[in-house]
């Protein structure tokens, strides 16, 4: 009888598993298959963390920004200082000056990115 090959999917083994019942096997063991749901939560864990420091850092150019009474200001100045749209919030709609508009909040902060003029907003 001919049974495909079975590799591990623990990163850290991918060995070959000689022996399987079931052809839905992922894991040499249980020891593989804990330590890959151990990898996989790092990992992600890794990314929300770059995530909330990169939202944070967003947060901080804006407050200075507004503090100082600026309330516009050229995307790529401000990517200059460590801007990355990356990091942003999921996007809400706002009421602004009318008009519907796509905007993120983080904490206080209320803005948007204006695409014609390619400008941070901050929205008082
Ligand atoms: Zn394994």
């Amino acid at each position: 009888m001919i049974k495909p090959i079975k590799i591990c999917n623990n990163p850290e083994c991918r060995d070959e598993i000689i022996e399987y019942k079931s052809s839905k096997i992922a894991y040499c063991n249980d020891y593989c298959r804990n330590r890959a749901g151990y990898l996989r939560r790092l990992i992600e864990n890794e990314e929300f963390d770059v995530f909330s420091k990169g939202l944070q850092k967003n947060y901080k150019l804006l407050k200075t920004h507004s503090d100082a009474g600026i309330f516009d200001e050229d995307l790529w100045k401000l990517e200059r200082f460590g801007f990355n749209t990356r990091f942003l919030p999921e996007p809400k709609f706002f009421i602004i000056n009318g008009k519907e508009t796509q905007c993120y909040q983080i904490k206080e902060i209320v803005f948007h990115l204006d695409k014609k003029t390619n400008k941070i907003i901050i929205h008082k």
